[in-house]
C-alpha cells in the first residue's frame, strides 16, 4: 500500500489551519471550496449566524442523480493545557506516524477525499461524489444541522454517506445518541437556623439521586444490545454548582446531566420520567413553601443515534470497500446519526483511531492513511465508468 504525494501535502495543509471550534473555520473551508471549485464541483456554503463559520457541500460529477457522500468535520478540539512535544498545527512525521491536531480526528479523511477528487473525475464519474464538510462538530454536531437543512433546496439528496471519523478503517454501522441537559433549581434563601427556606442544593441532590436510580434500573433490567459497550443506555451527572455559605439555605443550584441512549431506546420516555419526578415528587413540597421555586430543564444538545442492519446497502458498500465484513457499534457520537435521521443512510469509517484523538501528540499512522487511500480508490472503481 502506498500514499500519494498529493494526499500527504493536503494533510499537511489542512493540519496547518488552526480550526479549533471556537475560532472561524472560513480559511480551511475556503481552501476546500477553491480546490473543489477548480475541478468544476458545484459548491454550496451554509453559514452560522455571524457568518464566521461555514459548512461546505459540493458535488462532483452528474448533478441529476443521487451519489455517495464523503463527510467530515473541519473543526478540532483545543490544544490548550495539553503537553505537545511539537507545534500541534504543524504536521510532523516521525516513526511512520504523522503528528498534529486533527491528524486522526479527522483532517486526514478530508485530505484523502479532496486530494483524490481529480482522479475520480478523470476516471469518469457515473455516480456523483458529494462532499460534506462541517463546522462545530466537536461542540455538539451544531454546524452540520444547517447543511442537512439545505438538502431541502437541492434537486437530489445523496443516496448514502460515509462519515470518515477515525474507526481504524472498520465499518461502524451504529452508535448511541446523546441528549445533554442543564437543570436550574430555584429555591428560597434564608438563615440556615430557620426552617422557612427551600434548599435548592438538596432538591438537586434528590433529582440527581433519582437519575442515578434510573441508571441502576437500566443496568439491571435493560434494554440491552450486546453490540455496544456498555450494552445499555447510560445516564450521568457531570457538573453541580450551588450554594454560597454554610449558614445560608441556597436559593440556586444548577447541574448538567446526559443520556447516552442505545439507538432504539425511547429517550423522550426517559426524559419524561425525569421531569415527572421533579413535578410530582419534589416540586409540591418546594412550592408549598415558595411558589416560584422549582426545576427548569433545558435540553442543551440532542444528537441522534443510529443503527443500520448489516445487510443495508450503505453497510454493504462500505464493507466491500474495506474488504472486511465485520461491522462495529460504538458508544461515541458522530454526525452519522443526524444524516441517518434525515433519510441519508450513513455509516462511519475512516483512518486513524479514536484513542489518539483529542490528546496531546495526536497522530495518524502512515499505514492507516494508506488504508484510507486504498478504500477511496476502491470507491473510484464503484462510481466511475
Ligand atoms: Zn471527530
Amino acid at each position: 500500500m502506498s500514499i500519494s504525494p498529493a494526499v500527504l501535502e493536503t494533510v499537511d495543509r489542512l493540519v496547518g489551519f488552526d480550526s479549533t471550534s471556537r475560532k472561524s473555520n472560513l480559511e480551511i473551508i475556503d481552501y476546500l471550496k477553491d480546490t473543489l471549485s477548480a475541478l468544476g464541483a458545484d459548491c454550496r456554503l451554509t453559514r452560522n449566524e455571524d457568518g464566521k463559520k461555514a459548512n461546505l457541500y459540493a458535488t462532483l460529477g452528474p448533478t441529476d442523480r443521487p451519489g455517495v457522500m464523503l463527510s467530515g468535520h473541519t473543526d478540532v478540539v483545543p490544544v490548550e493545557g495539553q503537553a505537545w512535544s511539537t507545534d500541534p498545527f504543524k504536521l510532523v512525521e516521525r516513526d511512520k506516524k504523522l503528528f498534529g491536531r486533527g491528524s486522526a480526528d479527522m483532517k486526514s479523511f478530508i485530505a484523502l477525499a479532496v486530494s483524490l477528487a481529480p482522479e475520480f473525475l478523470e476516471r469518469g464519474l457515473e455516480t456523483p461524489l458529494h462532499f460534506a464538510f462541517s463546522y462545530d462538530e466537536e461542540v455538539g454536531c451544531l454546524g452540520v444541522r444547517k447543511l442537512i437543512a439545505d438538502f431541502a433546496n437541492l434537486p437530489v439528496k445523496p443516496r448514502l454517506c460515509i462519515v470518515g471519523e477515525p474507526t481504524g478503517m472498520k465499518v461502524v454501522a451504529g452508535h448511541k445518541g446523546k441528549r445533554n441537559f442543564s437543570c436550574v433549581v430555584h429555591g428560597k434563601e434564608c438563615h440556615s437556623a430557620l426552617a422557612e427556606g427551600v434548599n435548592s442544593v438538596e432538591a438537586a441532590a434528590e433529582m440527581i439521586a433519582h437519575i442515578k436510580g434510573m441508571q441502576r434500573e437500566i443496568r439491571r433490567d435493560g434494554p440491552f444490545d450486546p453490540a455496544y459497550e456498555p450494552p445499555y443506555t447510560t445516564l450521568h451527572t457531570g457538573i453541580v454548582e450551588g450554594g454560597r455559605a454554610l449558614n445560608i439555605v441556597p436559593n440556586h443550584c444548577r447541574f448538567e446531566f446526559e443520556i447516552r441512549a442505545l439507538p432504539h431506546q425511547d429517550v423522550d420516555a426517559l426524559t419524561d420520567r425525569i421531569t415527572a419526578f421533579a413535578r410530582t415528587e419534589l416540586e409540591p413540597e418546594m412550592k408549598a413553601v415558595h411558589p416560584a421555586s422549582g426545576f427548569d430543564f433545558t435540553i442543551m444538545n440532542d444528537t441522534d443515534g443510529f443503527d443500520l442492519p448489516d445487510d443495508h446497502e450503505a453497510v454493504r458498500l462500505a464493507t466491500e470497500l474495506t474488504g472486511d465484513n465485520r461491522t462495529g457499534r460504538v458508544s461515541f457520537g458522530t454526525e452519522a446519526g443526524l444524516f441517518n435521521n434525515a433519510g441519508i443512510p450513513t455509516v462511519v469509517c475512516g483512518p486513524g483511531f479514536i484513542e489518539q484523538a483529542h490528546k496531546p501528540d495526536e497522530f495518524i499512522s502512515l499505514e492507516q492513511l494508506a488504508q484510507g487511500e486504498a478504500f477511496l480508490r476502491r470507491l473510484m472503481g464503484k462510481l466511475c465508468t
